[in-house]
């Protein structure tokens, strides 16, 4: 008997574990039977063969047409060719032998039909197998085999690699399930009510399915334990933080928060409103928030949190506002100080009467100015600390801390969230996390399921659209100098310009992707990922290299194929200030530079004493400048749909209306070019996000706490399985809330626990 922790080779031996562990790092009886098949073959029915791409490890179901054998040039062996055939396309397995190959011929027979695996390739214009493995499947001599292992109508076709062969898996699958010894995690009234097999019934199911029905049901039920699993371990984390208290701190009349707002140049819209309304009310509980407040680029966030942070300051407390990079803190910071004017001089001349302070906190400050703002924050001068994760380090003490504000959240995973909420000792802060990503309702079900949810849905009156437009740089090369002349009218026009590049540049990155090319942080900096994580110390290196979408494979796929890098920072800015922008004022913007450098560039900026702006993605997230109205992004198929969004949203902050224009050499019908289409076609950011979803694994969707080389989510697709994931949170919520602590379900509870033990493993081993 073996259970889902056994080590596989303990089960199925040394020799077929091996594989199994070094190509598709399964190693528990569990890994292999989470290995799902990727397809299911109907015996007999042939695999359209056109769906083939290149590179690609396939196993195939074909017939042979014919083969032929003959010697290789020079004599120095043989090469046997099969061609195979699915009815109307073909592909042509290829056999190099030193000697004869004769056998071949005999087993390999026309008109028999089998099962062939290998990777895909060309060869003068023909799609091949080189070296294919394979399993007839009605041979003569093979045939009782064969009608052993294929008996079912229905083949699973497994995600393989060139070590190890579809059905090389199947055989050991069908070993493990032959002894497996599993408890059923689902409590019975819930496999009731929703119709569910067991578990051992649809493990069995999905990798041996008698039918089409078989596989649908066993789906079914494990896309169940997917989503209500997970959703059990959220409404546990849920009902453990209503069991923590927090400070009330309700609105105080007469205090900074009322004279703030009689000194609002605007008004606010309904939706700041309202928003503004419920975090009231909840920074008035004696439990503590846990809020996302989701809003559109340029939806004004900001001034929600501030409102938030002064009620919590005329409240006696302290409020920290993290943000995910050092440009961001550092406008966050100006820009706050100066919206509070003497709100936030308390000390000096001229300060309010209740005026607090405003501290700013970074990884670069220099010793004085970090002493100063480490005492500021532990003795409660200040107010408002804001910083980037260097307010996570462990010097840093507060002295009533009752609210964080964490900005842009896809780039703090959990784990973040949980260190600055453990500053404020007994009690636990208000939490106020906000995104311009929007968030679909199942991915903010998953992923942030822990947090109640606003959502800003307008704009503030008076904004400028962004128009959007793709530049085909490949295919009309007249079009780029035409983007820099529309630069220049900008200028001209008393306006500023961002030119964004994916990489820096200069000796230290060697030209390849890497040094702040978009292939750092996360699969998509800009979308609900998390995966831009955080790693300590490494703040300014992740501003350039948190974000784009384009993995490493596709820097691969194009390196391979002799392209150029891609544009960079530093190559670029010196070419423009050359030619087609010459007498403008250039200034470069990027993660290596150092922080003061950093800072001055954004101030020059901001203060419109520079007009052109040659910058990396560190501008990605909320850096605000009105007078900004056009940006360049260069190579854009580098990016991500939501990253540029995010990109886009720089622009068109003011009165004046945005252009942004997305400059590409991808081809017209590439699926990157398609991307920036629909970047163009749309300013809906929800649209986008789904967009953005849809083209990338579930697991890259889940952020830190879920997106471990092995998601916990396989078969659950995030957009399709919305209803799903609907009714296992009601059920799982239902279920905890009435015990907490699932005693009355140890199968649960132990499924639970192994659960968070591989997220915990994966975490700590990618740290
Ligand atoms: P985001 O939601 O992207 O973080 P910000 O908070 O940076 O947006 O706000 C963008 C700009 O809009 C800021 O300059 C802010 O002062 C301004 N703003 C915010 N709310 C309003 C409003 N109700 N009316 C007019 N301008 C506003
Ligand atoms: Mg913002």
């Amino acid at each position: 008997m073996a259970i889902l922790a056994d080590p596989l080779r303990l089960v199925i031996g040394d020799k077929a574990a091996k594989p199994l562990a070094s190509a598709l790092d399964l190693r528990t009886v569990g890994d292999l039977l989470r290995h799902y098949p990727r397809r299911y073959d109907t015996r007999g029915e042939l695999t359209d063969l056109a769906s083939l791409r290149d590179g690609e490890y396939v196993t195939v179901q074909a017939e042979i047409a014919k083969v032929t054998s003959r010697p290789m040039r020079g004599g120095r062996g043989s090469i046997f060719e099969a061609t195979v055939t699915d009815g109307r396309g073909q592909i042509v397995l290829t056999f190099f032998a030193r000697g004869r190959q004769n056998w071949r011929e005999k087993v390999l027979a026309p008109g028999l039909r089998g099962l062939f695996s290998g990777q895909v390739s060309t060869f003068r214009g023909k799609r091949q197998l080189a070296h294919p493995d394979y399993e007839l499947l009605d041979a003569g001599d093979d045939a009782d085999r064969a009608a052993a292992e294929y008996a079912a109508e229905v083949i699973p076709v497994y995600p393989a690699a060139k070590e190890i062969t579809s059905w090389q898996i199947a055989r050991s699958v069908r070993i493990v399930l032959d002894v497996l010894d599993i408890e059923d995690p689902m409590p019975r009234a819930i496999s009731r009510r929703h119709g569910l097999c067991g578990l051992a019934d649809a493990l069995r199911g999905i990798h041996r399915p008698i039918d089409r029905a078989d596989v649908q049901r066993s789906v079914q039920r494990l896309k169940w334990d997917e989503a209500f699993l997970l959703q059990a371990v959220l409404a546990q984390r849920r009902i453990a933080a209503t069991a923590y208290s927090a400070t009330p701190r309700p609105r105080v009349a007469g205090g900074l928060l009322d004279t703030f707002d009689r000194g609002l140049p605007f008004e606010l819209t309904i939706g700041q409103q309202l928003a503004g309304v419920t975090i009231c009310d909840e920074i008035a509980f004696d439990h503590p928030m846990h809020r996302l407040l989701q809003g559109e680029v340029g939806s004004g966030k900001t001034v929600i949190a501030v409102r938030a942070m002064l009620q919590v300051v005329d409240g006696g407390g302290q409020a920290a506002l993290l943000a995910p990079t050092e440009v961001l803190a550092a406008q966050h910071f100006r820009s706050i100080t100066e919206q509070l004017g003497p709100l936030a001089q308390a000390g000096q001349l001229g300060g309010a009467e209740r005026a607090t302070r405003v501290a700013l906190l970074t990884g670069s400050l220099g010793a004085a100015a970090r002493r100063r703002a480490l005492l500021e924050a532990a003795s409660g001068t200040a107010g408002i600390v804001i910083g980037t994760h260097a307010l996570l380090e462990e010097g840093v003490q507060f002295a009533d801390l009752g609210l964080v504000v964490i900005d842009e959240q896809h780039r703090f995973g959990v784990e973040q969230r949980d260190a600055l909420r453990d500053k404020a000792g007994e009690g636990r802060p208000h939490v106020l996390v906000m995104t311009a990503t929007p968030i679909p309702r199942t991915v903010a079900m998953t992923v942030f399921g822990d947090l109640e949810i606003s959502t800003l849905t307008e704009l503030p009156a008076g904004r400028s659209p962004i128009a959007t437009h793709v530049v085909p740089a490949a295919e009309k090369p007249h079009y780029l100098a035409r983007v820099w002349e529309r630069l220049r009218e900008e200028v001209t026009q008393g306006r500023q310009c961002y030119v964004v590049c994916p990489r820096i540049g200069g000796e230290q990155d060697g030209g390849g992707p890497d040094g702040g090319g978009p292939d750092g942080g996360g699969p998509d900096g800009g979308g609900p990922d998390g995966g831009g994580q955080l790693r300590p110390g490494a703040d300014e290196k992740d501003d350039d290299g948190l974000g784009g979408r384009a993995g490493e494979d596709e820097f691969a796929d194009r390196d391979a194929a002799g392209t150029r890098p891609p544009v960079a920072v530093l190559d670029l800015a010196a070419e423009l200030e050359r030619g087609p922008l010459a007498g403008l004022r250039l200034t470069v913007l990027h993660g290596r530079l150092p922080p003061d450098e950093k800072e001055a560039a954004m101030l020059a900026f901001a203060a419109g004493s520079v007009d052109v702006l040659v910058t990396t993605t560190v501008v990605e997230v909320g850096v605000d400048v009105p007078n900004a109205t056009a940006m360049v992004v260069m190579d854009a198929d580098r990016f991500g749909v939501s990253q540029l969004h995010q990109l886009r949203g720089r622009v068109g902050r003011g009165s004046h209306e945005g252009l942004c224009l997305l400059v590409t050499e991808a081809e017209a019908d590439a699926r990157s070019r398609r991307r920036l289409d629909a970047v163009a076609a749309t300013l809906d950011g929800f649209k986008l996000s789904r967009l953005d979803l849809e083209q990338r694994r579930e697991g890259d969707v889940l952020g830190s706490a879920q997106a471990g080389r092995r998601s916990s989510l396989r078969l659950l697709t995030l957009l399709k399985d919305e209803k799903l994931i609907g009714l296992a949170r009601t059920e799982a919520t239902e279920l905890v809330s009435a015990d907490p602590a699932l005693a009355g379900e140890p199968a649960l509870a132990a499924a639970i626990r192994g659960l968070l033990d591989r997220e915990r493993a994966e975490y700590l081993e990618k740290a």
